[in-house]
């Protein structure tokens, strides 16, 4: 484990929700509909920045189903199924189409550390040390940096209520301390597979989120 303690302490540029600045934005269309993204960092000479997709129908002032979605380049692009980060980002676009709110997408695979890290976790886990990938993912989660940079960009786009897309309490709380208020909590549905289904496990029972695995 002490690599996992040594990672921590890396912290990526455009960590920081300090400088974060709307840097450039353009419509985007998707199979779901049309997108306006925009993409923050603290320079636009920053090749990671975080990107918020808000649909093209939003109107501000309104409260916002709104996703915060932390990159996982395996399960997002690639369908991975270790985890579940690719069918939640699916889910959450779909219905965020539908309601015409936002997505907010946070470049910090594993918590900064990167896919690099992330790849070489996997290969201890596939070695026996099945905690870490668990370990990487629910790190990513509970860290509390990304809600900063969430509300910053919350706060750059006008939203000050919103309904939160998320199976994850902490996120609830970590944001119900900030100015965004959160008027509800829309979970998202996930049917478990078998690649992936004792992670799902350990975000249930040690993480307390909150779906039911076996619906
Ligand atoms: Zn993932």
């Amino acid at each position: 484990m002490e690599w996992l303690t040594k990672t921590e302490t890396i912290t990526h540029p455009s960590m920081s929700e300090m400088d974060l600045e709307r840097q450039a934005e353009a419509i985007i269309p998707t199979p779901w509909g049309n997108f306006r993204m925009l993409a923050y960092a603290a320079s636009e000479a920053e090749w990671m920045p975080h990107l918020a997709l808000v649909h093209e129908d939003y109107k501000a002032g309104q409260p916002a189903l709104v996703r915060v979605h932390s990159e996982c380049i395996t399960g997002d692009l690639f369908s991975s199924k270790r985890c579940d980060c690719g069918e939640q980002l699916h889910y959450a676009i779909e219905m965020i189409a539908r309601e015409k709110g936002i997505l907010l997408y946070l470049r910090q695979e594993g918590r900064g550390i990167g896919i690099i890290n992330k790849l070489k976790a996997y290969q201890l886990q596939d070695q026996g040390l099945n905690t870490i990938d668990a370990n990487l993912h629910l790190g990513l989660e509970v860290d509390a940096r990304q809600y900063g940079i969430a509300v910053a960009m919350l706060a750059d786009l006008g939203v000050s209520q919103i309904r939160l897309l998320t199976n994850n309490p902490e996120k609830v709380s970590a944001l119900d301390l900030s100015e965004v208020e959160i008027i509800a909590r829309v979970p998202i549905i996930i049917s478990p597979q078998k690649d992936n289904a004792s992670y799902l496990k350990t975000k249930q029972q040690q993480m307390g989120h909150l779906f039911d695995l076996f619906e």
